[in-house]
């Protein structure tokens, strides 16, 4: 296979605020303009809002363990007075005992002479100025802004280099590849040749820096040697419920079958049981569904079989491991669908295999077990975020949405 070379492309887009702006799609968490408002394909600069004069400059001071204030302001402040005085005004403000390793400072010099201090908080930003009547302190609430970061990543050796090469954030990966992996096997489906556009929230100070990733706006996913297109779409439902889509507004979420067998009942469930094989009480870390031999036995979700194989206990059983760290197993086998085997990827409600009583198993049934972080967990209480599919005004605003992101960036 050729292996394409591309340049990775960035647009940057500086979303400018407006004090009645409503977020329609972005992190509430930060100001931000509609989507339809976004600059198409501009390259805009990043200023910091502050405009200087010729002979100004800000440098930027982190608390190191064991610094003290006062005595790192003294090279900076000459003047023994003017250094109280400002001490002063930032004890009025601040407690300096409490101030932590870390802790972020701005220092404004004018012909290298102090004039401002700005004590970085999360939400707020202390400011301490040198007027001719001494110094002088105002707080302000920090205005972080939003930049829509939009990249490409080529794989030519793995997804990770490939968002490297493209100066996209590791989190930012992490999310799309935890998003895509609903429908995406990423061991098997990523081929060189692959590739994938993804819109992410970069979140930035007041002097442009960035402090923050924020959340994947939408993605795009070209696999199986870019034969396979897989998108995803960030939008918030009428409820108000943030959730990311496929392009016919379904949820790419999904959440595990209820029972992995039609037609059965529950004949043992979760918890203390006596054991007709011990004859004393024993943890039962499953669900037992009760149906005659032959029976099909439903994949509770997509994901790739991890055991496919014998055991004294289970018999002939199914192990699946999906997204967000769940398993699922399936025990007493009579046989596997023909063709399954360990490494094999299953889609949700595929059938994996038929109801038997191989093991120790007194009649026919299908032992459910689920697993989070290894851990079997009860599956009849286990909580996922329901799927949905959009409908009606809101799948129709869902498109608009789609339709200007795309034209916004691709
Ligand atoms: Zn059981």
């Amino acid at each position: 296979m050729k292996i394409a070379h591309h340049h990775f492309s960035i647009i940057l887009l500086v979303l400018l605020l407006t004090l009645q702006c409503k977020p329609l799609y972005f992190d509430e968490r930060y100001k931000t303009i509609p989507v339809d408002e976004i600059p198409h394909r501009s390259q805009m600069s990043i200023n910091p809002s502050d405009v200087l004069e010729p002979n100004q400059h800000w440098e930027d001071l982190e608390l190191q363990s064991g610094d003290n204030l006062g005595k790192l302001l003294i090279p900076l402040v000459p003047d023994t007075a003017s250094l109280n005085g400002l001490m002063q005004a930032i004890s009025n403000q601040v407690d300096l005992r409490r101030m932590q390793t870390g802790q972020k400072f701005h220092l404004l010099f004018a012909d290298d002479i102090l004039k401002e201090l700005q004590i970085i908080k999360e939400k707020e930003i202390i400011c301490f100025t040198l007027e001719d009547t001494g110094w002088q302190s105002l707080v302000k609430i920090r205005e972080l802004n939003t930049l829509i970061r939009f990249a490409r990543g080529d794989v030519d050796s793995s997804l990770y280099n490939a968002a490297v090469d493209a100066n996209i954030p590791l989190p930012v990966l992490m999310e799309m590849i935890q998003l895509f992996s609903f429908e995406v096997d990423f061991q098997r489906d990523i081929y060189n040749g692959d590739y994938f556009q993804v819109a992410y929230e970069d979140i930035l100070d007041e002097h442009g820096n960035s402090v923050d990733t924020g959340r994947v706006i939408f993605a795009y996913l070209f696999s199986n040697g870019a034969t396979v297109k897989h998108e995803l779409y960030r939008y918030k439902d009428f409820q108000g419920n943030w959730d990311y889509y496929n392009s016919l507004g379904h949820t790419i979420r999904r959440e595990l079958l209820k029972t992995p067998v039609n037609g059965a009942y529950i004949s043992s469930g979760y918890g203390m049981r006596v054991s007709p094989f011990l004859g004393y009480s024993k943890m039962h870390q499953g669900m037992d569904f009760a149906a005659p031999q032959g029976t099909p036995i439903y994949a509770a979700g997509g994901g790739t079989i991890t055991t496919a194989g014998w055991s004294n206990v289970y018999g002939w059983y199914i192990k699946i491991r999906h997204v967000n760290h769940y398993e699922t197993l399936y025990g007493h086998m009579v046989s596997f669908r023909s063709g399954l085997r360990r490494g094999s990827r299953v889609e949700q409600g595929q059938i994996i295999g038929y109801v038997g009583s191989t093991g120790m198993s007194t009649g026919p049934h299908c032992h459910y077990e689920v697993h989070y972080y290894g851990e079997p967990i009860n599956p009849s209480t286990v909580r996922f975020p329901p799927g949905k599919i959009l409908q009606g005004e809101e799948l129709e605003l869902f498109q608009l949405h789609r339709e200007s992101l795309i034209s916004s960036f691709l």
